[in-house]
């Protein structure tokens, strides 16, 4: 060899920057795997670039491809290109100063010309050198795409410094060959199936061919960075079966490209199936991170809300700087609004499928509701979005039929200021619930709710587009009155009732009225704004809590037969009218589903029949 091995110490500051990248900056040690891959698939980027500019360039004939080999018995590991090289300036600049990357001017310089390469993956100039997170020496075998360069050997145990010589042309092919000269502590990176793990969980997505030991490693496209109308449905399907090892197909796709105000290209999925349907505890996130197909973090927990956990699929945005730790990531803003932009667009998605196709939005919401339920309940950054789509029953739908919110407004007249609802276990429990009769009675919908969760909803969810819901079994509701019946207890009648029921009931009730809204049942219980409804004080009861003690209103029905005998007998017969004032104001709790105890309940009613038969 003509050329003597030149040797360079590292600068003071090289020296403490390397210090940061082998020590601190990179949280997994594996990372630095995926770095080099990265550089070689950087590398195999650019040689394509200059292929296209048709330049003669050195050994043409060679694959386009990233070839590992691991050696356990040598304990090395290496990384092969056949991309664009480095020649001995290069290697001086790329490789000998930190900090400084050789990428990155390269962009620089297609810039200037106007293009942009968003195929590339580095831009740090510090990947390189996490190599030395593993080895203690890295060898670098190199030939420049440029036919006139030499064939070089770069080396360094990076910490001193480095060398550079000249080799012969056989030990080097166009592009790189890296061995890493692993510590005893690393060996673990020269075994074939550690390799193998890492290459499939970051760089299954590379563009170029990566061969492990000569087999193929990736093999699946990254068809988030392409347009919608490039892929096809097989290629979704397959893509969703690979990211969510699932076996099923997705429920819905959604395909997001953008370029500002953020890079951001995501294919994410819906999947068949709601494994917590089915009691299979809480499911874990399932939308990961990458940039520029490289991955950054698998399924970061805070990327997306919580109740958005069931979706599966991948966000990649070239804004993200690759070499970045998760804790600091997952507090930087560039981080937050990628996940509130997904957020927002995803609900989106689903708003113009359930426009395009109820049918399908309805199974969908069969089977995922709960997570958009769950994500009213506990927040209200999407709460307009998420009510929108909801569906439910409502005492204007068949039986099985749904509505929603938006149908609900078209059908109310113009005057009516609320949306009413009820809560109840079933439809069937609150068809025939007294608070309904009213609003039948005056034409008004009401709205069926009848999930365990809906409890929690309306906390949160206090009003739509304006209107502001409203419990059609609050206790100081304003309905319209309706036509006085002619046979109904006149007012002082009325008055005089209450004030005698009063007396009686007062321990099971917080005061009595003349109501204006019922229609068919002598009594009804009305709920105080504060009080927990029937569902809340069963969970309370089932969480060991005591139910909060709260009283409700009585409210009495004038024109009811059963009012008007009572208030028949209550002077001459006040021992059954007694009884009788308070089964009604029993029932009245029970249909409520406020009673408690039923055995008591019951055995009071017994009692009572007990004295009716004996005075008849
Ligand atoms: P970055 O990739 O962020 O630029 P690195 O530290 O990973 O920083 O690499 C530094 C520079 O070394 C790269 O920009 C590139 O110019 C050069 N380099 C690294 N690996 C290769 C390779 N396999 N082939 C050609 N050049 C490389
Ligand atoms: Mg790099």
């Amino acid at each position: 060899m003509s050329t003597p091995v030149t040797s360079q110490p590292f600068q003071a500051e090289v020296k403490q920057l390397l210090d940061i990248v082998i020590h601190s900056l990179y949280t997994d040690k594996e990372i630095f795997v995926r770095e080099l891959v990265s550089n070689a698939s950087d590398a195999l980027e650019k040689l394509r670039l200059k292929q296209a500019t048709s330049q003669a360039y050195y050994q043409a004939e060679q694959a386009l491809e990233i070839h590992l080999t691991t050696d356990s018995e040598a304990n090395t590991l290496t990384i092969q290109d056949f991309g664009i090289g480095m020649n001995r300036d290069e290697l001086q600049e790329n490789l000998g100063t930190i900090a400084h990357s050789g990428t990155k001017a390269f962009l620089e310089q297609l810039k200037e010309k106007g293009e942009s390469n968003s195929e590339v993956i580095g831009q740090f100039g510090v990947g390189f050198y996490s190599a030395f997170m593993a080895g203690d020496t890295v060898d670098v075998y190199t030939h420049s795409w440029d036919e006139s360069a030499e064939s070089l050997k770069w080396s360094s145990d990076g910490a001193t410094g480095y060398t550079v010589e000249e080799v012969p042309a056989d030990e080097t092919a166009r592009g790189c060959r890296m061995v890493i000269h692993l510590t005893e502590e690393n060996k673990e990176f020269s075994e074939e199936e550690r390799i193998k793990s890492i290459l499939e969980k970051y760089s299954n997505f590379v563009a170029f061919p990566i061969l492990l030991n000569g087999e193929r490693i990736n093999t699946v496209e990254a068809i988030w960075l392409k347009g919608k109308s490039e892929v096809s449905e097989e290629q979704y399907e397959e893509f969703y079966k690979f990211i969510a090892h699932a076996h099923d197909k997705p429920a819905s796709t959604f395909h997001f490209n953008a370029d500002a105000p953020l890079n951001i290209n995501s294919v994410i999925f819906v999947p068949g199936a709601n494994p917590e349907q089915f009691g299979m505890g809480q499911t874990d996130p399932g939308v990961s991170l990458y940039c520029r197909k490289v991955l950054i973090e698998d399924a970061p927990k805070k990327l997306l809300p919580e109740w958005l956990r069931f979706l599966r699929g991948v966000v990649d945005s070239e804004d993200l700087p690759l070499n970045i730790s998760r804790e600091t990531m997952q507090d930087s803003q560039l981080f937050q609004k990628l996940g509130k932009t997904i957020t927002n667009r995803f609900l989106k998605h689903l708003e113009k499928e359930a426009k395009k196709d109820e049918a399908k939005h309805l199974e969908f919401f069969h089977k995922f509701g709960r997570f958009l339920k769950e994500g009213i309940a506990t927040s209200f950054d999407h709460k307009d979005a998420l009510a929108g789509l909801l569906r439910f029953e409502s005492s204007m739908t068949e039986p099985g039929q749904f509505t929603n919110f938006n149908e609900y407004l078209d059908r109310s007249k113009d005057d009516q200021k609320e949306i009413y609802y009820l809560v109840g276990e079933s439809r069937k429990a609150l068809e025939s619930s007294p608070y309904l009769e009213a609003f039948k009675a005056r034409n008004l919908e009401v709205i069926f709710f009848t999930d365990n969760i809906d409890n929690y909803l309306f906390d949160m969810l206090r009003d739509f587009k304006e209107k502001p819901l409203v419990s059609a079994a609050k206790s100081n509701l304003e309905l319209d009155t309706l036509e006085e019946d002619a046979n109904q207890l006149s007012e002082t009648e009325s008055n005089d009732l209450i004030g005698w029921l009063k007396n009686r009931v007062s321990d099971q009730v917080s005061d009595v009225k003349v109501g204006k809204r019922l229609v068919s049942s002598p009594v009804v219980a009305l709920m105080p704004d504060d009080a927990p409804n029937a569902q809340m004080r069963e969970m309370f009861k089932a969480m060991g809590q005591e139910v909060p003690e709260s009283k409700v209103e009585l409210e009495i029905n004038p024109s009811h037969d059963l009012i008007k005998q009572l208030n028949g007998i209550k002077d001459e017969k006040p021992e059954l009218a007694d009884a009788v004032a308070k089964q009604l104001t029993g029932n009245a709790l029970l249909a409520a589903g406020l009673v408690d105890n039923p055995q008591a309940f019951v055995s009071e009613l017994n009692e009572t029949l007990g004295s009716l038969l004996k005075s008849s």
